[in-house]
C-alpha cells in the first residue's frame, strides 16, 4: 500500500521569516513536489503571547513571493484547541501524563546543571501523580502543566542526517504536552496537525532534532502513524552563528521592498544546496528537476554580506 506523499510548510508568526527559513521551506517545497506530492502550510500560532500581529499574513506572503504555492487551505493551530484537547484527554486516560506543578525555578533548583548547551533535565518531581490528581490541584487552584512520561529514546533513521539517538531521559526527561497556560505544547500540536493533515514527510531544521524522538513517543501514544523526517542544516551569519539581527536585516520582507527579485534568492538557495552550479536567478518550479536531498551540504550555509550583495541586497 502506499501513501501520497504530503509535506507540510509551518511558519510560525511569533517573528518575521528570514533568509533562512526560506532555504528551509525550498527544501521542504521541493521534496514533495520532486516527489510528486502535495505541500499543505500551517501556521502555528499557538505560542500567543509571542506572536506578532501581522506576521502570519507576512508568512504567507512571502511563501507566495517565493513561489511556493501549496494546496488546500492554510491550517491555522489556534482553530484547533479541540483537537489537541482530545488528543490530552487520550493520553490523560492512557496515564501517559501527569500533572506538574513546578516552576521553571523549581526545576532549575532540582535539577542537576546542564552542560553548556544543554537543556535541563527534568527531575521527575511529580512523576509520583497519576492524572487523577488534577482533579484536586484544580479545586485547590493549583496551576499545573501536563507532562509527558518518557519510558524510552526511539531512534530514527533520518532521511538526511542519518540514525539519530537521543536518550531522553538525559537530555529533557519527561517533556510538557500542555502548558499550564491551558495551551498546548508545540510537540503535541505538531503531533496532531501532521496526522491530521496527512503529512508523510516533515522537512525542517536541525535544530528540532532533539524534537523528534519526544514526538514519536507521542505518534505511538496516540496511535497515530509517524511521518519520515528530513532535519537540513540552517544558515549562519559569518561568524558561524545561527541568522540573527546581528548579521543584519535578513527577513525576506527587506530584502522584497529592497527590490531583490526571488528569483535572485532562489539562485543563492538553490546554489548553496548545490542543485546549480553558479547562484543564477532560477524559479522555485524549475528546481523540481535538480533537486537532490543528498547534495545539501551537511555543513550549515554561511549567508555572507558578500553573497546578499551579489544578489542586489546591501542589508
Ligand atoms: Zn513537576
Amino acid at each position: 500500500m502506499s501513501t501520497a506523499l504530503t509535506g507540510r510548510l509551518a511558519p510560525s508568526p511569533t517573528g518575521a521569516q528570514h533568509v533562512g527559513n526560506a532555504r528551509t521551506y525550498l527544501v521542504a517545497w521541493l521534496a514533495a513536489r520532486a516527489g510528486g506530492g502535495t505541500v499543505r502550510v500551517r501556521i502555528e500560532d499557538i505560542d500567543s503571547p509571542r506572536v506578532k500581529p501581522g506576521a502570519a499574513e507576512q508568512a504567507l506572503d512571502d511563501l507566495r513571493w517565493l513561489g511556493l504555492h501549496w494546496d488546500g487551505e492554510v491550517v491555522t493551530q489556534t482553530t484547533r484547541l479541540p483537537l489537541y484537547e482530545a488528543a490530552l484527554e487520550t493520553l490523560k486516560q492512557a496515564e501517559r501524563v501527569y500533572p506538574c506543578t513546578c516552576t521553571r525555578s523549581d526545576i532549575a533548583s532540582a535539577a542537576s546543571a546542564p552542560h553548556a548547551g544543554e537543556e535541563v533535565t527534568y527531575p521527575g518531581t511529580c512523576a509520583h501523580r497519576s492524572a487523577m490528581d488534577a482533579v484536586v490541584l484544580q479545586r485547590d487552584g493549583k496551576p499545573f502543566a501536563w507532562r509527558f512520561r518518557v519510558a524510552d529514546s526511539p531512534a530514527f533513521t533520518d532521511l538526511f542526517a542519518g540514525e539519530q539517538h537521543i536518550d531522553l531521559k538525559h537530555a529533557g526527561g519527561d517533556f510538557v504536552v500542555w502548558k499550564s497556560a491551558g495551551t498546548p505544547a508545540y510537540q503535541l500540536a505538531v503531533v496532531v496537525d501532521d496526522a491530521a493533515m496527512g503529512v508523510t514527510e516533515v522537512v525542517r531544521g536541525d535544530d528540532l532534532i532533539p524534537s523528534t524522538p519526544r514526538q514519536l513517543l507521542l505518534y505511538r501514544a496516540l496511535g497515530l502513524a509517524p511521518p519520515a523526517f528530513a532535519h537540513v542544516p540552517l544558515v549562519v551569519g559569518a561568524d558561524g552563528r545561527r541568522l540573527a539581527k546581528r548579521h543584519g536585516d535578513t527577513r525576506l520582507a527587506a530584502l522584497r521592498s529592497a527590490g531583490v527579485k526571488p528569483d535572485a534568492l532562489l539562485g543563492l538557495l538553490g546554489w548553496s544546496c548545490g542543485w546549480l552550479d553558479r547562484p543564477e536567478p532560477v524559479r522555485a518550479r524549475d528546481l523540481i528537476a535538480r533537486f537532490r536531498l543528498e547534495t545539501i551540504p551537511k555543513r550549515p550555509f554561511v549567508l555572507s554580506a558578500e553573497l546578499l550583495r551579489a544578489i542586489g541586497y546591501a542589508g
